[in-house]
């Protein structure tokens, strides 16, 4: 057992944070024991990791994000999302045929990810089997928690990226039973353009309970397209539905304009929504109203989106999500503010729910959490321990974060 003290904070509940100043964390084999103030003394003598005046807080956890794309961060983001994905995207896709190429970048990836205080990850691979292996291999080295899709396409993209459908599904079917317990794979149709209905079902069919990843509404021309491909499919969430694609362990990035009637379904269906504040707004896609979406009880969470996201960053993600917000509300009266609470619960809690226990530390969570450095500005003026949580969300740095633990392991970066 390891005793963590310092200032805890994080969100049980969206609206509100709870705060221990001088609190403790008690873990056990990477499990939260117990939080509080003052330690039972039930507990045998513990091995004790003394970070008084410095923050604990739950790691961040990122839903949707592209492995292969690292390499292109902040390129091409004056394109939209079609042209973009001609341009940039899939060239730079195709290149993960060569497995040295894949293992340069994902180990640059991995190591700018823990920096930035993520321990938990959804990727996006690319078609390549050895390369989608590779990624698990190292992601399970890193230590982080994950799921990787090997990416399913047969129509509709570069003659290099594009696949036979029964390969695809094999591969992806090899694939599933690779991994441990912490990093595992998760079936991964690009967006409904890119398969074929043949390729959709017969990995719907698969699921069987199992983790699926997917794109949906991020931009109105790729609605439009979808009109044209499957017009006799409902709406864009009926062509995932009808090919038994979407349950509660479904990721849907984006979904900004999703109509009230898909939102019901997908709540109903209790699919989680990627939120990517800074690949929507680079990608001119759409602003969307996240607190709508929060409020309806969707499971909604915080990607980054490389790269039409331009960070790794969750925490920059979080800020992104409040302002974009705030555009809405001074846009449209009527559409309401996403407050720090709330956008702190979606990168954590809220988003970690996908992994489980994760991004809370309350008993029987998994332990999670990041240790940031004593703010500079305390030896002269008192911040509540919100504000320093504050202060480092907005106006810190990745330097501030002195360590990073997933299930109570500590994880490093070079
Ligand atoms: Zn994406």
């Amino acid at each position: 057992m390891r005793l963590f003290k310092g200032d805890i904070i994080h969100t049980k509940t969206p609206n509100q944070f709870e705060v221990f100043e001088d609190g403790y964390i008690l873990e056990d084999n990477g499990i939260v024991v117990e939080v509080g103030f003052e330690l039972d003394k039930k507990y045998p003598i513990v091995k004790i990791i003394d970070h008084t005046g410095r923050l604990l807080l739950p790691s961040f956890v990122d839903l949707h994000t592209h492995a292969v794309q690292y390499a292109n961060l902040g390129l091409g983001l004056d394109e939209e999302l079609l042209s973009w994905l001609e341009i940039y995207t899939f060239k730079e896709e195709a290149k993960f045929s060569d497995i040295s190429y894949a293992k340069k970048v994902f180990s640059y990836l991995l190591d700018d990810i823990v920096k930035a205080g993520t321990t938990r990850v959804v990727f996006f691979g690319s078609i390549h089997e050895e390369a989608t292996e590779l990624l698990i291999e190292m992601s399970i080295a890193k230590g982080i928690g994950a799921y990787i899709g090997k990416v399913n396409m047969d129509r509709n993209a570069p003659d290099s990226l594009l696949e036979d459908s029964d390969n695809s599904v094999a591969i992806t079917k090899r694939l599933l039973r690779v991994g441990n317990d912490k990093v595992k794979s998760i079936i991964t149709p690009r967006f409904a353009p890119s398969c074929s209905e043949k390729l959709m079902r017969e990995l719907g069919e698969l699921e069987d309970k199992l983790e699926v990843q997917t794109h949906i509404s991020e931009n109105r021309d790729e609605i439009k397209w979808i009109e044209e491909l499957f017009p006799d499919a409902k709406s864009y969430l009926d062509v995932y539905l009808k090919n038994g694609l979407i349950s509660n362990r479904t990721i849907l990035a984006h979904a900004i304009f999703s109509t009230k009637e898909e939102l019901s379904v997908i709540k109903e269906k209790g699919a989680f929504i990627a939120h990517c504040p800074s690949a929507n707004v680079n990608l001119t896609s759409g602003v969307m109203d996240a607190k709508f979406y929060l409020d309806q009880g969707i499971n909604l969470g915080l990607g980054t989106d490389v790269g039409a996201g331009d960070s790794l960053s969750i925490r920059k993600n979080i800020v992104l999500a409040i302002q974009m917000s705030k555009i809405n509300h001074i846009i449209s009266n009527e559409k309401k503010i996403l407050s720090f609470s709330e956008a702190f619960y979606l990168a954590t809690k809220r988003g970690g729910s996908y992994f489980g226990k994760v991004g809370s530390f309350e008993k029987g969570y998994k332990l999670d959490m990041l240790v940031i450095e004593r703010d500079k500005l305390a030896d002269i003026k008192d911040f509540s321990l919100v504000e320093k949580l504050q202060r480092f969300i907005y106006s810190g740095n990745d330097e501030m974060i002195l360590e990073r633990y997933c299930e109570g392991v500590k994880l490093f970066f070079y």
